[in-house]
């Protein structure tokens, strides 16, 4: 043995293993060590040529291990908060849509509202019109019928007394008599009058156009227009760094 040369014994704590890959250097040999500073396998023949000397090796079994560790780490560090705050950011965002869309069918609820109190309004508008013009309309005939009556009963109280005086043939009271028709011969005034007509029109749909037409931008089933830009989940590659550097990526 060189015994000027440091001289480090590596456990080996696994028995020889037939999966160990084969050594390129020495063929008929497996790599049971690694080498840190080379960054590969070596084969007993490896360690000793003295070429990795003073360079750090391992059992390759724990380098096995360490590379296991290290995907271990990212999954739980780097991958999984990454699923898991997709799957918060989903969550949030249909809290949104849901939010949105309530606010949106009260707005709409509201504004129907609105129009049908308008509607509302007007028919009531119009009622009244009718019955503010039948009344008016009412009240005059209803004066005029109240003075055909009284000069009505006039009249038919004159029939009578006439027809009394006639019978009576009394010789002082039929001279007396003075005529009555001058009163009853200003004959009731003949009424004309024009009866309100209804014109409904044809609803007009363009006047509620702009109720369909609200939303901002473009038809609802476009999905742009909503901002939802459909996309596969960002490479898992992206978040995997080179083995032992978890790298941070950039959302
Ligand atoms: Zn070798
Ligand atoms: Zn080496």
């Amino acid at each position: 043995m060189d015994e000027t040369k440091e001289h480090r014994v590596v456990p080996i704590k696994q028995k020889w293993n037939p999966r160990n890959p084969l050594c390129p250097k020495h063929t008929t040999k497996h790599c049971d060590f690694y080498c840190k500073q080379c960054n590969n396998p070596i084969c007993a023949l490896c360690v000793l040529s003295g070429e990795h000397d003073q360079h750090e090796k391992m059992d390759i079994f724990e380098r096995k291990i360490e590379k296991l560790e290290n995907e271990l780490h990212q999954l739980e560090h780097s991958i999984c908060p990454k699923y898991n705050d997709a799957a918060l950011d989903i969550k949030i965002k249909k809290d949104d849509i849901r939010a949105n869309s309530k606010k949106l069918r009260t707005m709409i609820n509201e504004h129907g509202q609105a129009w049908h109190n308008e509607i509302d309004n007007i028919i009531k508008s119009l009622l009244s019109k009718i019955d503010d013009n039948e009344s008016k309309q009412l009240d005059i005939f209803e004066s005029e019928e109240r003075k055909i009556h009284l000069k009505t009963n006039e009249i038919l109280k004159n029939i009578q007394d006439l027809k009394n005086l006639i019978s009576s043939r009394d010789a002082h009271l039929v001279p007396e008599y003075i005529t009555k028709l001058r009163d009853f011969s200003d004959l009731p005034p003949h009424l004309d009058m024009a009866l309100p007509n209804f014109m409904p029109r044809s609803i007009d749909k363009s006047l509620f156009g702009h109720l369909s037409n609200c939303f901002e931008g473009k038809a609802l089933h476009n999905a742009m227009y909503f901002g939802i830009i459909p996309r596969p989940i960002r490479n898992l590659s992206k978040y995997l760094g080179p083995p032992g550097f978890p790298t941070l990526v950039k959302k």
